[in-house]
């Protein structure tokens, strides 16, 4: 038993997972423990080692064939360094989680942020496998991303590649602005806060539709009744599509990826969704950019960030 494995950790605001993979991204074995943010940094860094110790024990892998541990963080991450800059959902600031790790642990460890490692799950063994350029969109909250060129996460001059959701595409007129203090980010509209607003905005004007009944609007709300032909959550949901189809068009002439590939909630809408982002990616976007371009839903679910945190040592 020499093969070598490797530990991926996705660390969340609720929950710490951890995920041994192989060397090719199969995800065998999985744990998971309250991150307990309340109880302070230091805490959730003993609960990080204390449950990747825990997850290795219980299998059937001896601690030598630990290749390295991969972490994912929602928030801002120095990855040369290793340092979180800031992540409010697990209180950290300024915290070198690598050297701390490394010397707790005594194996490599590698950071990233958590829409970076998800991208790269979904490249290394989900959705992407297979291919080498794609770049994924997480629909939730709001709009997250994750750029995969040549196998491996772009992430730019500040570590800032991917930040998807705040391409400034919705036309001057219609603009609101968002929560990153621009104007016409695709998240105002394609997340799942933004379909919710358009349907209140709808429902406050005193538009016709079942939105009206519903007592606290969610997307789902919203993607159901404009697939049982409610006329006016069909437009917003059109709208939502819109803007992702015409965002991909821009991404598709910069980078040339081969598959766009998206998750997050709002991806639930499934099919009466993509449809429509895949009819206006190809109105939009030129003619030999879009040759063999797909554009489909992620299949890693919520494990993509432990698989993609694992895959950081084999392809970051
Ligand atoms: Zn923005």
């Amino acid at each position: 038993m020499s093969e070598q494995i490797y530990v991926g950790v996705d660390l969340g605001g609720t929950a710490i997972k951890v995920g041994i993979c192989d060397a090719e991204g199969k995800l065998m074995h999985t744990y998971e423990g309250p991150t307990e943010v309340p109880l302070g940094p230091e805490t959730v860094i003993n609960n990080i080692e204390k449950y990747v110790r825990h997850i290795v024990e219980e299998s059937p892998y001896d601690w030598e064939q630990v290749a390295g541990i991969g972490t994912g963080v929602a928030g801002f991450t120095n990855v040369k360094e290793g340092i979180v800059i800031l992540a409010p959902n697990v209180g950290f600031k300024d915290v070198p989680i690598r050297s701390i790790l490394e010397e707790r642990l005594g194996k490599p460890i590698k950071i990233d942020n958590d829409a970076n490692v998800a991208a790269l799950g979904e490249a290394w063994s989900g959705a992407g496998a297979g291919i080498d350029h794609c770049v994924c969109y997480t629909l939730g909250t709001g709009v997250g991303g994750g750029i995969i060129i040549g196998g491996k996460i772009v992430q730019g001059f500040a570590g800032l590649a991917g930040e998807l959701g705040h391409m400034s595409v919705i036309p001057d007129l219609e603009a609101i602005q968002c929560g990153c203090g621009q104007m016409g980010c695709l998240e105002t509209v394609s997340s799942a806060t933004g379909i919710i607003r358009m349907a209140q905005d709808a429902v406050d004007r005193g538009d016709r539709t079942s939105l009206s009944l519903v007592e606290k609007l969610t997307a789902k709300d919203v993607i159901d009744a404009a697939k049982a032909g409610d006329e006016v959550a069909a437009r917003i949901v059109s709208r939502a599509a819109f803007y992702l189809g015409k965002s991909m068009a821009a991404i598709a002439v910069t980078l040339n990826p081969e598959r766009f590939i998206i998750g997050g909630g709002v991806s639930k809408a499934g099919e009466f969704l993509f449809e429509q982002i895949r009819e206006t990616f190809a109105k939009l976007a030129p003619e030999p950019v879009k040759q063999g371009v797909t554009i489909v839903s992620a299949e890693l679910g919520n494990d993509a960030g432990m698989i993609g945190a694992a895959g950081l040592f084999l392809r970051s």
